[in-house]
């Protein structure tokens, strides 16, 4: 039916009403003063979403736009990094440092599996000349649904003592904790339609003091994506280019509500999410794609090799998107956001669509039950 489309996808997610309205008020000048108080108060609660007191920077990119950035703007040609590759994402950023000629190490796991801390530990530890300068971890793999332990990551990192932890918070921020101070992460990137309740076009990148010195001995030429612009701009609460006006409206908006909800009911919101999406997959006798204590609270990965049929039926029939596969797993797995803008009701009525969905497929499971557990998980 039209204009009834509901993205039950890990990005672009869906956008709250009083955003909508943000993004279609008329622009102003990005050089005026009442544009610059704008951009005080969104630098502010960057810092209050990403808690910590680094900058945090915005970029009119998408989130790989800000994970480039994030890479080149702390490294140099041949520098040795380490890489967790356990999807897609992972992957695309081992690429970028192979494509700008950095010595790249993929520590792999296969998708729908965390990675490993030990092979961080043991790769660190035995790095005895320091000759590592980045770790580059995707906290949520969104291809896969896992959430991979960059906590504990993290703490090798930091007993290295060298190396930089670069991190893809892409659908982690907004959905799971990323305390970036109290973790120590030195460059954490992340996405406007994800976590952020509004629609694609900006890059957010925050960056410790550790970052900025490795800055200042970067030899990787740029220049839009020279960071170093951003910052002196941001103190003077300017852009150093023409940024996206209304996306900022909207970002303003949208931070705003996140406020208001709190960080721990965010947090906790989609736990539940999580949770419900989760059970109600079990109980309709489907398969999850990875492990309880290692799920994205971003998406759920649900495998059966009737995906496509079921993505299909969902969008023509009741108007949901879902998300498919990607790569090896297309119409392995399909996967169900549960990122930013989505409620209770959204998880009830997704499921019991998806209960109608696979009944009309002639999948045999109990009537009722999925919305039975996600209900029971809701409560
Ligand atoms: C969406 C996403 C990105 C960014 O993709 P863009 O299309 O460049 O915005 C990066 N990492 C993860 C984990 C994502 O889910």
């Amino acid at each position: 039916m039209e204009d009834k489309h509901m993205l039950m996808i890990p990005g672009p997610t869906p956008v709250p009403e009083k955003v909508l309205i943000s993004l279609g008020t008329h622009p102003i000048g990005h050089r005026s003063g009442d544009f610059s108080k704008i951009i005080a108060e969104i630098n502010d609660n960057l810092k209050w979403l990403h808690q910590t007191k680094n900058e945090v920077l915005s970029l009119n990119v998408s989130g790989t736009g800000a994970m480039e950035a994030g890479m080149i703007n702390f490294l140099s040609p041949g520098d040795r990094v380490l890489v967790g590759v356990n999807g897609k994402f992972g992957d695309r950023w081992a690429q970028i440092c192979e494509v700008f000629g950095m010595e790249t190490e993929r520590i792999t796991s296969d998708w729908g599996t965390p990675l490993d801390p030990n092979e961080f530990k043991t790769k660190l530890e035995a790095d005895t000349n320091k000759q590592i300068k980045a770790v580059v971890i995707t906290h949520s793999e969104t291809s896969a649904g896992v959430l991979n332990d960059l906590e504990t990551i993290n703490k090798y990192v930091k007993a290295h003592g060298e190396a930089l932890i670069i991190v893809d918070a892409v659908t982690s921020l907004g959905a799971y904790n990323v305390p970036v101070d109290d973790w120590g992460l030195d460059v954490v990137a992340s996405g406007s339609q994800k976590g952020y309740m509004i629609p694609p076009g900006l890059g957010f990148i925050s960056v410790s003091d550790k970052a900025w010195k490795a800055y200042e001995t970067s030899k990787f030429p740029r220049f839009y994506m020279d960071l170093g612009k951003y910052k002196k701009a941001n103190a003077k609460n300017s852009t150093p280019f023409t940024p996206p006006i209304n996306l900022m409206f909207g970002l303003q908006t949208a931070l705003q509500m996140m406020q208001r909800e709190g960080l721990e009911n965010i947090f906790a919101r989609h736990q539940r999410l999580t949770q419900a999406t989760r059970a109600a997959a079990i109980a309709m006798g489907l398969s999850l794609f990875a492990p309880d204590d290692a799920a994205s609270t971003a998406v759920t990965a649900i495998r059966t090799d009737d995906a496509e049929a079921i993505r299909t039926t969902m969008r023509q029939k009741y108007d949901i998107a879902l998300a498919g596969g990607q790569d090896h797993l297309k119409g392995k797995i399909f996967r169900i956001g549960h990122l930013g803008f989505i409620s209770d009701r959204d998880i009830i009525m997704t499921i019991g669509c998806l209960e109608a969905a696979l009944t009309e497929l002639g999948h045999d499971f109990e009537p009722k039950s999925g919305t039975k557990a996600a209900a029971a998980a809701l409560v």
